[in-house]
């Protein structure tokens, strides 16, 4: 019986690649926490009903991926797929909206859940870093976030990824080319399922992955011929901005993404070594979201990156991570007496800072040096009895294989100058 495997789709984070996760989620983050973005938390389950209203009931999320299940006490509960409306739900029940100080500009890590087809890059149990910024309609705002996701990106060492970029338009102009696409697809070769989402949500179509729908597609009406003025405006201002601070997109007027809420700017962050998951993140304006929750009038922006597929779009360019050494000293005692005093040494070394680990288990001098070399330490500290005799411990650098004795009153004084 293979007891130990993790659930379908999904798979263990452990040293030492778990390490590059951690850096990655950091990198994401930290031009986020500079430019103003708090860190929110929410639950990793809330009402099905928040996601049907939020993500959208025509959408794959919510009647084919979501891992919805009744508690014990009759409640209705899904494990979150996404981020968006969990974090809107809790910046309204928080009133953070009415604090005067908008737009309320925050930033989460965690895990998400779909019910997908494994494969690689399409995980059950996935991670994401997400920004968003509420309460404001302002072009500013959009390209801050593009140009945000482009300094992580780069700041990783990524180069080979492309920002795709749209315009869905508002509430004025999109139904006048919803109309105008549903004309066209009525006019199609399609089958059952693909008409009944014409109905539904036409510009999903757009989305389809078929080569034989993707053919029929060639010249259907594009939402950017139909911009209302104000749509066109803020687009092109949006363009103006990520464009003047020197981060490059592509114009992709077939650009939908697969949540219902979207308005206006929509932008997609594809790598072209991930194969067919190539989309390392993605977001855009949902102004009409809040109200579709219940709540009043909040126009927003935000984005989602994927983690998992930041760290295989990594790998994809060869991209490795200068991760400092998780262990810089790593102390190696010779029976009872060394034992205590370099346990104590260690604690002093990591009380100030330097990261230091310790033979655990009586383990001979051979096994121990063998868990010193694994830790990746730059110094060993090894001590016996008659060391001590002596006062001193012998410290080994092991990268030059030097060793010298210092005294054990020293030892900690002198890691420390050698380490800064
Ligand atoms: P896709 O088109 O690949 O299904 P999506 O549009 O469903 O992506 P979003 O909902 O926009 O994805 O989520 C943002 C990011 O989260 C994606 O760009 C991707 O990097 C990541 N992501 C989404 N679903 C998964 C998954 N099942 N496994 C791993 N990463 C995922
Ligand atoms: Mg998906």
């Amino acid at each position: 019986m293979s007891t130990f495997k993790a659930p379908k789709g999904t798979y263990d984070l452990i040293p030492p690649d778990s390490a590059k996760y951690l850096a990655v989620r950091d990198a994401i983050a930290a031009p986020l926490r500079n430019s103003g973005y708090g860190y929110i938390e929410t639950p990793g389950f809330e009402s099905v009903e928040l996601f049907a209203r939020g993500v959208g009931e025509s959408t794959d999320i919510v009647t084919k991926e979501m891992y919805a299940f009744e508690t014990k006490g009759g409640d209705r509960l899904a494990l979150r797929p996404e981020g968006t409306a969990s974090v809107l739900r809790a910046a309204l029940e928080a009133n953070l909206h009415k604090a005067g100080n908008l737009p309320v500009k925050l930033w989460y890590s965690g895990s998400y859940y779909r019910y997908e087809r494994p494969q690689k890059g399409r995980y059950r149990h996935f991670s994401q870093v997400g920004a968003e910024a509420i309460g404001a309609e302002d072009p500013a705002l959009d390209a801050e976030l593009i140009i945000l996701a482009d300094q992580a990106y780069r700041s990783l060492g990524l180069r080979d990824f492309r920002i795709l970029l749209n315009s869905l338009g508002d509430q004025e102009c999109r139904p006048v080319y919803r109309a105008a696409l549903q004309d066209f697809l009525r006019g199609l070769d399609l089958d059952e399922e693909t008409l009944r989402r014409a109905d539904i949500n036409p510009l999903r179509v757009l989305d389809d992955k078929r080569d034989d729908v993707q053919k029929q597609l060639v010249g259907a009406p594009l939402l950017r011929d139909y911009l209302c003025d104000a749509c066109k405006a803020y687009h092109e201002e949006v363009r103006e901005l990520i464009t003047a601070a020197g981060v490059s997109f592509e114009d992709d007027a077939k650009l939908v993404r697969g949540l219902d809420y979207y308005t206006r700017t929509t932008f997609e962050f594809v790598h072209d070594g991930l194969g067919s998951q190539s989309a390392v993140g993605g977001g855009g304006r949902y102004d009409g979201l809040s109200e579709m929750i219940g709540g009043p009038a909040l126009p927003s922006v935000g984005w989602a990156l994927g983690v998992d597929r930041t760290v295989l779009a990594l790998e994809a360019e060869g991209v490795t991570l200068e991760l400092p050494a998780s262990t810089s000293v790593f102390a190696v005692p010779l029976g009872d007496e060394a034992r205590r005093v370099l346990f104590g040494v260690v604690s002093e070394l990591r009380r100030n800072g330097v990261a230091a680990d310790f033979s655990y288990g009586a383990k001979g001098l051979k096994g121990a040096m063998k868990n010193a070399n694994r830790s990746g330490a730059r110094y060993t500290v090894v001590a016996g009895e008659r060391d001590l005799a002596e006062g001193v411990v012998q410290l080994k650098d092991m990268e030059s294989g030097e060793q010298v004795a210092v005294g054990v009153n020293e030892i900690v004084a002198e890691l420390e100058s050698r380490l800064s």
